[in-house]
């Protein structure tokens, strides 16, 4: 601990003060300072240690950060909280790991089993055929034998599949004669039973009749995973999808968390199109910022184009390299996109679409191109994941001022699938291309979208500055970006693809204090060894969320 003279100015003491570290500010000169100090969880100094001392009063929290390094809080814009906590809380883990093959899956689904109810529904999450020695997804032949009597969803890593049972199969009313639904695919077998798995908007047929949570069981999962956000530093985040999974209880639990307090982070939201209240009629209802405050703030509409790469339903202009003839598929139909995306920029609403492949892509800067510029007026309208966007789109995208959300952890999770089986070797090594997008001055933003990857934001970095697959490839070094771009992607430029790099993104006076400390200087590190820095601190709003045993308790005194 730094002893330093505490301030006999009680009117001007800080509530927290951070010294003896190297603080990146992230502003817009890059300053470095040593110490912060906040009142009433808003920064009032960035500067020596000497000078944020003279702010330490007798009730001054300090945090001595030893030569640590801190940052702003994370903004991590594009994540599923609520689905995150469900599968934090799930009754079987599919993921891998732990899981190895099919028959491990089943082996928990059977555990799950005993603990239930006859009838009562099992769901688990993660499940990753590409993962899975089999090569395959899981059938509701390999479930039925262990859950005869209860019906069972397991909803795939990606979100956009889910395999049932027979059981849930007849619950949901899906036999040999149900049609596929409207931007969905029912899985069959050779004979035209169906499978299990279900793409797309046939998996909502099941899900969504997986008997309601309730309010308690969403607001449960909210606080699950805001403590894991906190343990990666996570400070905002962007829920790319309020109620997608759940309805507008998933809106409502905000809300209640909001009042009592117990969100660890802030969350920057985007409600589901299809909650949109007069969206279909094309007058949908306005956003209302009066019900925001600086925990949570709901601006933008969530809309989904086409589906994922891995399951050969993101949408491209040519085909799958392993499937000549299948481009994928638009979960909308492009002039309804447009039609969308054209009423709620009209009512005010910030529009985010997920677009995987470069026809979804297309739509989208189509819909988004025809709202025209207006002097003065810049809408901030967001691409999510754009995985394949082209060189051309980039242009036009640049041109319109449409931001980028991009999913860049895709290069090492299935980044050698891409470029083995999917899109081959030419397309693969362009997939989220940072560099591309740099060079033309497009503001993006970098995501896990948690639950399909996991969290930390320092892997996040280290893919973009890498692009390391899981084989231990390169795949495209030409689209690497260095650390500083990829920290601007994970603070001051995610803020601002919220829209809200007024309040958070940089360290400066005025803005929240919210903070990650890091084990090491993710700007001095060799760039390969930047997702083995560890967070030690997370602070929001002044106040410290999460610490290791590193940094705390001692260094925190009163
Ligand atoms: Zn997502």
């Amino acid at each position: 601990m730094v002893d330093f003279p505490r301030s006999a100015d009680n009117a001007r003491s800080a509530d927290f003060v951070v010294l003896n570290g190297t603080i990146l500010t992230m502003d817009g000169l890059g300053r470095r300072a040593s110490g912060l100090a906040a009142c009433g969880g808003r920064i009032v100094a960035v500067d020596s240690d000497r000078a944020v001392a003279e702010w330490i009063g007798p009730d001054t929290q300090v945090l001595d950060l030893g030569g640590r390094t801190a940052i702003p809080g994370f903004v991590e814009s594009h994540n599923h909280p609520e689905f995150f906590g469900m599968t934090l809380a799930a009754q079987v883990d599919a993921g891998s790991p732990p899981n190895d093959c099919i028959a491990d899956i089943v082996h928990r689904v059977e555990q799950a089993v005993a603990d239930e109810e006859p009838g009562e529904w099992i769901r688990g999450y993660r499940y990753d055929d590409s993962l899975l020695s089999d090569d395959r997804h899981p059938t509701r032949t390999d479930l039925d034998p262990v859950s005869p009597d209860n019906p069972v969803s397991l909803t795939h890593v990606s979100g956009h599949f889910c395999v049932a049972n027979s059981a849930a199969l007849r619950i949901a009313g899906i036999d040999d004669t149900t049609p596929d639904p409207p931007g969905g695919r029912i899985a069959r077998d050779s004979s035209g039973h169906p499978t299990g798995l279900l793409l797309e908007g046939a998996a909502f047929m099941v899900n969504s009749i997986v008997p309601s949570r309730g309010g308690d069981e969403a607001v449960e999962a909210l606080r699950l995973a805001g403590a894991e956000y906190a343990r990666h530093g996570v400070t905002t985040v962007h829920d790319a999808g309020i109620g997608l999974i759940g309805g507008r209880a998933g809106l409502d639990a905000y809300r209640t968390l909001t009042r009592t307090g117990g969100l660890p982070t802030r969350v920057h939201g985007y409600l589901f199109h299809e909650l949109v209240a007069g969206l279909d009629e094309g007058t949908p209802e306005a956003p209302d910022p009066a019900a925001d405050d600086d925990h949570f703030s709901l601006s933008g509409v969530k809309i989904v184009a086409d589906g994922s790469i891995q399951g050969l339903t993101g949408c491209l202009a040519e085909g799958y390299t392993c499937a000549a003839d299948e481009h994928g598929m638009m979960l909308l139909d492009p002039d309804d996109l447009g039609r969308r995306i054209a009423a709620l920029d009209a009512a005010g609403w910030q529009v985010a679409v997920h677009g995987n492949g470069d026809a979804a892509i297309e739509a989208i800067i189509n819909g988004y191109e025809r709202l025209g510029v207006e002097p003065g007026r810049r809408r901030r309208h967001r691409i999510e994941h754009c995985q394949t966007v082209r060189e051309d789109q980039l242009d036009r995208m640049a041109a319109n001022d449409v931001l980028a959300s991009f999913f860049v952890k895709h290069v090492y999770y299935w980044g050698d699938r891409h470029r083995d089986r999917f899109l081959g070797p030419e397309r693969a090594r362009r997939i989220s291309p940072l560099a591309s997008a740099r060079s033309r001055g497009l503001t993006f933003g970098l995501h896990s979208d948690t639950p399909v990857t996991p969290v930390p934001p320092l892997e996040g970095i280290w893919c973009a500055v890498n692009r390391i697959t899981r084989n231990g490839d390169v795949l495209g070094r030409e689209q690497t970006i260095d650390v500083d771009a990829a920290l601007r992607a994970y603070t001051i430029d995610a803020a601002y693809l919220g829209g809200e790099e007024s309040s958070r993104g940089s360290l400066e006076v005025g803005k929240f204090a919210d903070l990650a400390v890091l084990s090491a200087d993710v700007t001095s590190v060799a760039p390969e060894t930047i997702r083995s820095l560890t967070v030690d601190a997370t602070v929001v709003g002044g106040n410290v969320v999460h610490s290791t045993s590193a940094l705390a308790p001692t260094a925190v005194v009163r």
